[in-house]
């Protein structure tokens, strides 16, 4: 009870599998956009979890969903109707412009089911030969860590040790129109892209990528899907990031912020033509549409919504990046992305800079060794951001 954090940290290293290298603080308590350790300290999180906590650590209007379901029903499993599950569905309609819905718990899982969807596609509906489906990816992409995911990437270190590697999938650089183009055989099924590369140091495509990439999709029967589970749900300045270049996906993954920092929930948004694939007993997951993530899911969404988080981080992003780049220090190469999705990539090692922000009591994670990744939850006010712009400068000083 009197635990300390590095009784703690102890605690963690000693019985905990190896999969993570966390900086040494210890969260025990949050609220908004800040978080404090057992011993008091507080920081500022500039992480928000990988952009699951968009509405910010412990929403009240999110809670009080949490708790009101908790007080109703928890769970059914998919074997009954659940009273949760149609008004989320809907909801996730009416936002996407999708008529279909699949949820899932995790945004692996959503990925899976979407090349398990992909697949069937090809065979029941393309019409092509049995087992011989192809999914193209980018080189750099980051769709999870399940077999199917890892079997997609690109890093030797997700796959290393892991074989075998699933067969059906393709690569090609991220943004190159030309390659997607020859990558794609009769047999393609799908086209799975992240509409900003977050893993991979929030890497954006060049302009016109995306349009194109859809274009190229259209003509040749390939479903067109977007990997939103890291920019999607206003984390880039607009709803979905794949609006920022005026395309329809076929299929949308969504995760993370879609159970509000809450709950894990994910979801496969696409038309009947497409996930109507699916039928009973092809599919599913005990707690995937469970009442208390569909109740948690809804109030998140109305959440950014009712408080306009996507202008917000439209707004506060172009501030955030437009102070960023007017720090003088050649060690900074690039400041890049969008709204407050932000990367600020240096020439060397982002660690010790990560670990100095700690110090002042901001808390970011390097991506891929050299880049910070700057993005905090969109709740986040301009005082705040000048808040931790001042320790930022004064690291770069
Ligand atoms: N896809 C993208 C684009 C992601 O950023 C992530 C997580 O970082 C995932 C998929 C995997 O989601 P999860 O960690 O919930 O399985």
């Amino acid at each position: 009870t009197n635990a300390t954090s590095s009784n703690l940290i102890e605690k963690t290293d000693k019985f905990g599998a190896h999969n993570y290298h966390p900086l040494p603080i210890v969260v025990s308590e949050a609220e908004g956009v800040w978080v404090k350790d057992p011993e008091g300290n507080k920081y500022m999180d500039m992480l928000s979890a990988y952009s699951a906590l968009n509405q910010g650590h412990r929403h009240p209007k999110i809670i009080k969903a949490l708790i009101d379901q908790a007080n109703r029903v928890t769970l059914t499993s998919r074997a009954f109707h659940n009273d949760q599950l149609g008004p989320w569905y809907e909801k996730l309609t009416q936002m996407t412009g999708k008529n279909m819905v699949l949820p899932m718990n995790t945004g692996a899982e959503a990925v899976e089911s979407a090349i398990k969807v992909a697949r069937r596609w090809a065979y029941e509906v393309k019409g092509v030969e049995d087992n011989k489906a192809e999914i193209i990816g980018c080189n750099g992409n980051f769709h999870g860590r399940t077999m199917g995911a890892v079997s997609l990437s690109s890093e030797k270190e997700y796959q290393r040790g892991f074989g075998p590697i699933l067969p059906g999938f393709k690569l090609i650089p991220y943004g190159d129109v030309e390659s997607l183009k020859a990558a794609i055989t009769p047999n393609t099924a799908a086209f799975i892209v992240e509409p900003i590369q977050g893993e991979a140091g929030i890497v954006m495509p060049p302009k016109g990528f995306l349009k194109a990439a859809e274009q190229i999709c259209k003509e040749n029967n390939v479903l067109f899907i977007t990997d939103e589970i890291q920019t999607g749900l206003a984390r880039t300045g607009k709803m979905f990031a794949h609006q920022w270049d005026d395309v329809t996906p076929d299929v949308i993954i969504l995760g993370k912020a879609l159970g509000g920092g809450v709950m894990p929930i994910s979801a496969v948004v696409a038309n009947s033509d497409i996930l109507g694939v699916l039928n009973p007993g092809s599919h599913g997951s005990t707690f995937g549409g469970n009442p208390l993530a569909c109740a948690v899911s809804l109030a998140s969404l109305e959440v950014l919504e009712e408080e306009n988080l996507t202008e917000r981080s439209l707004e506060l992003g172009n501030y955030f990046q437009e102070q960023l780049r007017g720090i003088n220090n050649p060690v900074i190469k690039e400041v890049r992305g969008s709204g407050l999705f932000i990367g600020v990539e240096l020439t060397e090692p982002a660690r010790k800079y990560c670990e100095q922000l700690m110090e002042k009591g901001l808390l970011c994670k390097e991506t891929h060794d050299y880049v910070i990744r700057f993005a905090p939850p969109l709740i986040i006010s301009k005082e705040e951001i000048d808040w931790a712009l001042e320790h930022i400068q004064s690291i770069f000083a």
